[in-house]
C-alpha cells in the first residue's frame, strides 16, 4: 500500500492550550518556569574544547552515513563497560539526537495499520511519529500504584496480530519512574513470544537517584530492541543534535537508507566531540556533578511539594521531573489548574494532559532550574494553594 501523507490527519501543533498558556507566560513579567525539558547546565568544558580541536584539525567534511567509525566504537566500548553489554559498531547509527532514532524507529518497522503501543503519560513525540507513519495508536495506562512502570499483564492484553512495536522510556519523562529489572525481563520474555519490536528511548539513563539503577533494555532484549539515546541529557548538550541508535543488524539496514537521504551524517566535529564526550574521564566527573545537582534539587522541591496543600507528588528516582498530583476536590482539569498557577503565582508548569489522557489531573514540575529559582516558585505556589 503506498502511504500517503494526509495533511489534516497530521496534526503536530495539537497543544494548542499549552501553547495558549506559554503565549500568555511570555508576556508576563517575573516568570518562573518548571515547564523545562532541558538541562540549565552548561556542556562540560572538556567536550567544548574538543570540539573545537576538531574544527580546527580539519573535522568539517562527510563522514560514513553512520558516524565516524572510531565514535561508534567508543559507543560499543560504554556499553561494554557500563552495563556489559556486547554491541557491534556495526549496529549502530548515530543520529541528530535521539528524536531522528525515534523516527527512524517509526518510519522503518511500521507499515501503514500496523499498530504501534504507547504508554500513557509518554513523552509527546512518539504520537506524532506514528501519526507520521500512519500507524494505529494503542495507548496503555501507566499507573500510580504500580510506579508508573508498564504492567506486563496489561501489555499482554493489549498486544493483536496487528502490533508490532511497543514504545518504552526509562527513566521516565514526564513521571520520573524508573523501571525494575523484574519488570524488564518480562517485558523481554512478552516481546519475544509475541514478536514485537521495543523502541527504548533512554536519555535519561545517567539522573538516578536513592541508588536505583538502569537496566538497558538492549542488554535483556537484545533481538527485539531499537535503542534511543542521546548526548542531550547525560551531558547538557541539546543543542549540539547528538544522539545514536542501536537495532538489530536487519533494522540498521533499512534505518540507515533513511538517514543517509535525510541527515547525510551528524555533523562531523560534533561527533568528533562526542568521542571524547564518551572516553574522557573529565566529562563523566562533570556528569556526575549534574546528577548531584539533581538530586539536590529533587529532593528539595519533593520537600516542599509535600507539605504544599492540594498537591501529592510521586517520588520519582529517575531524569529531572517531578509528576504531582492535583487535589480532586478543586474540581480543575489540568490545564485549569496550570493556567490558575500561572495567574495567581507566575509559575510555569506542563499540564499532564500534554502527555495522553492519563494525565489529567496531573502537572509536571521540571527541577532543570537553579536552586534559588526552585525556592521562589514553591513559596510562590504554596502561598497561592493555602489560600484554596
Ligand atoms: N526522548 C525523551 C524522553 C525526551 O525527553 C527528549 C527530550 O526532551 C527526547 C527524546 C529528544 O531528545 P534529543 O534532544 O536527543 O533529540
Amino acid at each position: 500500500k503506498r502511504k500517503y501523507f494526509l495533511a489534516g490527519r497530521i496534526n503536530l501543533i495539537q497543544r494548542s492550550k499549552i501553547r495558549e498558556l506559554f503565549e500568555k507566560a511570555k508576556k508576563m513579567d517575573d516568570v518562573i518556569s518548571l515547564g523545562i525539558g532541558e538541562p540549565d547546565f552548561d556542556t562540560p568544558q572538556v567536550i567544548k574544547e574538543a570540539a573545537k580541536r576538531a574544527i580546527d584539525e580539519g573535522y568539517t567534511h562527510y563522514t560514513p552515513n553512520a558516524g565516524i567509525p572510531e565514535f561508534r566504537e567508543a559507543i560499543a566500548e560504554y556499553y561494554k563497560t557500563h552495563y556489559k553489554v556486547d554491541v557491534s559498531p556495526g549496529d549502530i547509527i548515530v543520529t541528530a539526537g535521539a528524536y531522528e532514532a525515534t523516527y527512524l524507529a517509526f518510519q522503518t518497522l511500521l507499515e501503514q495499520d500496523d499498530d504501534v503501543i504507547i504508554p500513557d503519560p509518554a513523552f509527546v513525540c512518539y504520537v506524532e511519529d506514528a501519526k507520521i507513519a500512519e500507524a494505529g495508536i494503542i495507548r496503555i495506562p501507566l499507573r500510580e500504584e504500580n510506579d508508573f512502570q508498564i504492567d506486563p499483564d496489561e501489555l499482554v492484553e493489549a498486544i493483536t496480530k496487528r502490533t508490532r512495536m511497543l514504545v518504552l522510556n526509562y527513566p521516565n519523562n514526564p513521571t520520573g519512574a524508573i523501571l525494575k529489572k523484574k519488570t524488564v525481563k518480562a517485558i523481554a520474555d512478552i516481546a519475544e513470544d509475541y514478536n514485537l519490536y521495543i523502541l527504548s528511548d533512554e536519555p535519561y539513563e545517567h539522573f538516578l537517584y536513592e541508588g536505583a539503577k538502569h537496566y538497558p533494555m538492549i542488554k535483556y532484549a537484545p533481538d527485539n530492541t531499537i535503542l534511543a539515546n542521546s548526548f542531550s541529557k547525560t551531558f547538557a548538550m541539546t543543542g549540539w543534535r547528538l544522539g545514536f541508535t542501536i537495532a538489530p543488524t536487519q533494522v540498521i539496514r533499512d534505518m540507515i537508507k533513511l538517514h543517509a537521504y535525510v541527515i547525510g551524517n551528524v555533523t562531523s566535529f560534533i561527533q568528533i566531540a562526542g568521542i571524547t564526550a564518551l572516553r574522557d574521564k573529565r566529562s563523566w566527573e562533570a556528569v556526575e556533578k549534574m546528577r548531584q545537582t539533581y538530586a539536590e534539587r529533587r529532593r528539595l522541591v519533593l520537600k516542599h511539594l509535600n507539605r504544599m496543600p492540594h498537591i501529592t507528588p510521586f517520588k520519582p528516582k529517575g531524569a529531572f521531573y517531578i509528576w504531582a498530583k492535583i487535589d480532586p476536590g478543586l474540581d480543575m482539569s489540568s490545564e485549569d489548574f496550570a493556567e490558575w498557577l500561572l495567574e495567581n503565582t507566575r509559575v510555569v508548569v506542563i499540564p499532564g494532559t500534554a502527555f495522553g489522557k492519563a494525565g489529567e489531573g496531573w502537572i509536571r514540575i521540571s527541577y532543570a532550574t537553579k536552586k534559588s529559582q526552585l525556592i521562589e516558585a514553591m513559596q510562590r505556589m504554596n502561598e497561592a494553594l493555602s489560600k484554596l
